[in-house]
């Protein structure tokens, strides 16, 4: 026996008598009707008398019309017949009306029945009672409503993350912070500023994602910086695809609710800035008297050198002058030992979080009067967020403010038309950059190292300046394990770029 000759007779023993389909039909738990070419019923089920109330003997003979409640829409019939008519199959929701008078909704598919000669000769019509199922989908759906309206007209914005970092659901305010702060994910960005690694551990770690109203500051281009409190939860959520049907592992998602607290903020802000206008002033102050007597200090120690050579010449010839020298170097040196021990000390100040935007926006508030005097514009070009690093705020406030006014005083000079400062934050890898740039004449390259070197000025001898500002901004980099490097700005003018590493490691 060949191979088809073996299937065709295992098919032949699969062949089930007419009764198996007939009982199978009536059984079945949807109800079934089979019609003739007019929609006139010719056979209907045991299930088709338990959903419609009719008995085989006073639905046969009928047309389906009568189950109708002359209400659903005439244009869904159209649509019915019309694919009807083509030979297609059709499906859709109908309301009827059971023999007792009661209505339900009736989901039914109907399939045309073709014979030999391609004509439909019958129609196979299937429905079930899914009046049930439509009050809880309209349930669940009125609930989501209500949900999205409640969520809609919070004060805060939603985004729900699934545990891949994809906002799988949000709410209006989310969608104004998208537009407002020129982000594609604003909780991406929150986050990726308070929890460095949130995307590796979201997935298996959810729990270390949490965190509760924490402030993030956002700063846009040329704007006012925006404050954000942000709280997260971890919420349980079933997966939506098939492979999740029977299993019961659900997932985490985070749920990031934003709330901006930025007049909250303004307001403390303002008090602060008053009193950071107060602290820098004086500490400009004591600065100044420190400079000026290290560089007096460092001036005497010039004619005293001279008086030891002087000695050690004298020492043979004249000892009598020599030691007269020796008393006058040994008071002298005495003396600057006294004036050495009054040179004011900067303050010890502790370490804290310090958000590097935020010292740059108060140099640039408490530099407003300078660079409008000067008719300096800035352009401020901030990272949109920055992570903190650990250092001591009043010594980066004074790091910035003496760049910013070095910048500011080489443009000031007379008849200098090009007068820009532009600042600028960003992250790079592991490292924050900062750029103070400026269009004034810039500084030649054999001098961009010297210009750190204590007591080294370019800028004559007025006496006003006496060349310690680089060398301190310098050693405040330094402190803070950073590296500050002079370069030549687009305009032509001085480059001071400084990078801290976020680890605070040294660089
Ligand atoms: P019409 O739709 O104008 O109907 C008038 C008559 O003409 C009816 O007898 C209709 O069956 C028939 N008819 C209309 N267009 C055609 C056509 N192109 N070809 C052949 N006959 C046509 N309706 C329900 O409301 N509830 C049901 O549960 C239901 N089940 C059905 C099951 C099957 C298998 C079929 C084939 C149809 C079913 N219908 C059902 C549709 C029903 O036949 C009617 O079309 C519908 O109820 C609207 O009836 P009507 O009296 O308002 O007007």
């Amino acid at each position: 026996m060949s191979a088809s000759q073996v299937v065709k007779s295992s098919l032949a023993e699969l062949q089930l008598p007419p009764e198996v389909y007939r009982q199978a039909v009536n059984q079945a738990d949807l109800a079934i009707s089979i019609t003739d070419a007019r929609a006139n019923i010719l056979y209907a089920n045991e299930a088709f008398t338990r959903v419609t109330g009719y008995s085989q003997e006073e639905i046969v003979g009928k047309n389906e019309s009568m189950l109708s409640n002359h209400t659903t829409p005439s244009e869904l019939y159209k649509n019915m017949w019309t694919a009807l008519s083509a030979q297609h199959p059709w499906s859709g929701r109908l309301l009827n009306r059971r023999k007792n008078g009661e209505l339900y909704l009736a989901e039914l598919s109907i399939s045309p029945v073709v014979d030999a000669k391609g004509q439909t000769s019958h129609f196979l019509g299937m429905h079930r009672d899914i009046t049930e199922l439509h009050r809880l989908e309209r349930v669940v759906s009125n609930q989501k409503h209500l949900i999205e309206s409640v969520v809609d007209a919070a004060p805060v914005a939603f985004a729900l993350l699934d545990p891949n970092g994809r906002v799988v659901l949000d709410n209006q305010e989310y969608k104004k912070l998208v537009t407002d702060l020129r982000v594609k994910e604003p909780a991406h960005t929150l986050l990726d500023s308070l929890i460095v690694d949130w995307r590796e551990i979201l997935p298996t770690r959810p729990q270390r994602c949490i965190v509760s109203n924490r402030e993030a500051r956002v700063d846009r281009p040329g704007g006012r910086a925006r404050w954000l409190s942000i709280t997260t939860s971890v919420i349980d959520m079933c997966g939506d695809r098939a492979d999740n049907y029977f299993s019961s592992t659900n997932q985490s998602g985070l749920l990031v609710v934003i709330a901006d607290v930025t007049s909250l903020r303004d307001e403390q802000e303002r008090a602060r800035a008053s009193a950071l206008q107060a602290v820098l002033a004086e500490e400009e102050r004591t600065a100044a008297i420190r400079e000026g007597l290290s560089a007096a200090i460092f001036r005497l120690e010039e004619p005293m050198n001279v008086m030891m050579s002087a000695i050690s010449v004298l020492q043979r010839r004249d000892p009598a002058s020599a030691s007269v020298l020796q008393q006058a170097l040994s008071a002298s040196r005495e003396h600057m030992e006294t004036l050495r021990q009054v040179i004011p000390q900067s303050p010890q100040e502790i370490l804290v979080s310090v958000n590097l935007n935020e010292i740059l926006r108060d140099v640039l508030e408490v530099s407003t009067p300078r660079l409008l005097a000067a008719g300096v514009t800035v352009d401020w070009q901030p990272a949109t967020t920055l992570p903190v690093i650990i250092g001591r705020p009043l010594q980066l406030r004074m790091l910035f403010k003496a760049l910013v006014d070095n910048a500011i005083e080489a443009m000031n000079i007379k008849g200098w038309k090009r007068r820009e400062l532009s600042l600028t934050s960003a992250l790079d890898d592991d490292r924050i950059v900062i750029s103070v740039l400026d269009s004034g004449p810039g500084i030649p390259p054999d001098w961009r190292h010297k210009a750190f070197e204590p007591f080294f000025t370019a800028k004559g001898g007025s006496g006003k300046h006496i060349g310690t500002g680089l060398s301190r901004a310098q050693q405040v980099v330094a402190d803070h394990g950073g590296i500050i490097d002079l370069d030549e700005s687009p305009s032509g003018g001085c480059a001071a770029i400084v990078e801290f590493r976020i680890d605070g490691d040294p660089i």
